[in-house]
């Protein structure tokens, strides 16, 4: 059976992966799996070199196809921040997700409501040799005050999907999947991976 390299040591994306990815005909594969202790430095301009970079990176050292996202949250009140610098946007050394949501509320907490925003996901998909293609999603909503749910990671308790009027820490993992960025960009990044792994 073919492989497929998740490119990322974050836990809630590889499990959101491992769903996203189920229904692909090939092993999916983690960083853990396969023995691989690799931190790629995200020093790129946007979403789209920060991911390409991961997943040539993992591509290039397991020789496995890869695929990575680079993605954060974009708030209109914040001009967009943290976006790109989502992972590490607190002040604190070894912050942790709830320190990142206590700082995003901070700054927030004198700007008028709604706090309109939205998530981002450029997902890159890589072959060993170097070749890379990209998907994106977005997913739009607002930022709430207090946190509400324990499903997720990152932001999501405070993450209100306006549609459903539930955070997307309160939706379970397939439902978070079926509107998140994340799960957008995989559906567009499905005919990229079936290309792949048919002529693999
Ligand atoms: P990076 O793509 O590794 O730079 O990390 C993106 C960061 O954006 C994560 O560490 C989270 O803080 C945030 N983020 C991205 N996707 C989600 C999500 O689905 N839910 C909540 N936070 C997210």
């Amino acid at each position: 059976m073919q492989r497929l390299l998740i490119a990322t040591n974050n836990k809630g994306k590889v499990i959101e992966f491992q769903e996203l990815l189920r229904d692909l005909n090939v092993q999916i594969l983690t960083p853990a799996d396969i023995n691989l202790n690799l931190d790629v430095i995200e020093d790129g301009k946007n979403y789209q070199e920060n991911a390409g970079k991961k997943a040539r990176e993992f591509a290039q050292i397991s020789g496995l196809i890869s695929i990575a996202d680079d993605s954060g949250l974009e708030v209109d009140a914040l001009n967009g921040a943290p976006g790109l610098y989502s992972a590490r946007y607190s002040p604190k050394p070894n912050a942790t997700d709830k320190d990142r949501r206590m700082y995003l509320l901070e700054n927030l907490k004198d700007k008028p409501t709604p706090w309109k925003a939205h998530f981002h996901a450029t997902i890159a998909i890589a072959t060993p040799n170097g070749e890379v293609e990209f998907a994106e999603g977005n997913c739009y909503g607002e930022i709430i005050s207090e946190e509400r749910g324990t499903n997720g990671f990152g932001y999501d308790p405070i993450f209100l999907f306006s549609e459903l009027g539930k955070t997307m820490a309160e939706l379970d993992s397939e439902h978070k999947n079926r509107i998140s960025h994340r799960g957008l960009a995989v559906v567009n990044a499905l005919p990229i991976l079936k290309k792949l792994f048919e002529n693999g």
